[in-house]
């Protein structure tokens, strides 16, 4: 269970998916097998997922380490990493337009709620935010808020704040050691839990001000029931997964963010215990596949460490300084905690 199988996790995930994102699953399975790809795509390529999830974590090391964050600090750092990623050559990995447009405004100087997307609820939203769950020293408060703030300042929609925060405390709580049987109850109570609060002092007074909502929580809770929603197919589904099945045909494609999750959350419910089965599965679904395993590889990750990966991916997948960084960190932070 560590911070680095995390960070490590998403991006092997995020490359084993890579050349699979935009092909059918027929086409996946005729290429690769039922069980999908069970290696690194050539030369260990990412794509945006783990770009946009280092910038995340980059933005979080900027941070005093161990205090709590601060949400003004922590916005700048977050903006900052975003619009460096967006200008970056490297930036050439199909990145989502929501991504795109959001920066553009933000890079135009335009305030981050007026330059957030409002109506996207794209995996975007989520798929960079499993750095924020690794943290060490801070409340669960404030995993929820800047979780949901990272989400925030490009997809205004409340179901990706919502999803984000989910997709955050699954991977804190699996590498803190929750058993995989307890994942899904969690949090689906979660959704229940969270379901009428506004993180006003991380979102601000703005946000919440859509068409049809008359209050902040009024605006939130749908996020959470639309979560709550795909929870709930995904509780039915992992009882007996067929799995010569495409995972999407249970819970969505994974273009938006709570089908992202629980598709993931699918994946890695089949094979909590076998990391590249989990991958490969994840890479074999005619959705969003990169994105799908990106995430499965952050849950498996968390729970079972990089020793679990086979031993020749580490030094074969881009960026593994900057993930070896970010995880090393953060897990001397846990230790010391312990
Ligand atoms: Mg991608």
């Amino acid at each position: 269970m560590t911070a680095t199988g995390s960070m490590f996790g998403l991006a092997f995930g995020d490359c084993v998916g890579k050349p699979t994102e935009f092909q059918r699953f027929e086409e996946i399975v005729r290429l690769y097998g039922p069980a999908g790809p069970k290696d690194l795509s050539q030369g260990g390529y990412v794509t945006d997922d783990t770009q946009m999830a280092l910038a995340v974590a980059e933005a979080l090391l900027d941070q005093p380490e161990g205090t709590d964050l601060a949400v003004e600090p922590l916005t700048g750092s977050l903006i900052e990493h975003f619009l460096a990623w967006a200008i970056s050559p490297d930036n050439n990995r199909a990145p989502g337009m929501t991504c795109l447009r959001a920066c553009g405004h933000l890079g135009n100087g335009l305030p981050w709620p007026e330059a957030s997307q409002r109506g996207s609820k794209g995996c975007g939203a989520n798929m960079r935010v499993t750095p924020i769950g690794l943290l060490p020293h801070v409340p669960d408060t404030t995993v929820a808020g800047a979780a949901q703030l990272q989400a925030a300042l490009t997809h205004g929609h409340a179901t990706a704040l919502a999803a984000s925060d989910l997709t955050a405390f699954a991977t804190r709580w699996l590498l803190r050691g929750m058993a995989p049987s307890d994942l899904l109850p969690a949090l689906r109570e979660r959704c229940q839990e969270q379901r009428r609060v506004y993180h006003g002092d991380w979102l601000g007074d703005d946000l919440w001000r859509v068409p049809l909502r008359d209050s902040p929580e009024e605006f939130i809770e749908h996020g959470w029931v639309e979560c709550g929603m795909v929870l709930g197919v995904l509780a039915k589904a992992a009882e007996n997964p067929d799995p010569a099945l495409d995972p999407c045909d249970y819970t969505g494609e994974g273009w938006i963010a709570e089908e992202a999750l629980a598709t993931a959350l699918l994946c890695f419910l089949m094979y909590p215990d076998e990391p590249v089965r989990a991958l490969g599965r994840a890479a074999a679904t005619g959705g969003d596949s990169d994105s799908i395993a990106a995430l499965a590889g952050a849950f498996v990750g968390a729970r079972h460490g990089i020793e679990a990966f086979p031993s020749d991916w580490p030094e074969r997948i881009e960026y593994r300084d900057r993930l070896a960084r970010a995880g090393g960190v953060w897990d001397a932070g846990w230790e010391r905690a312990a």
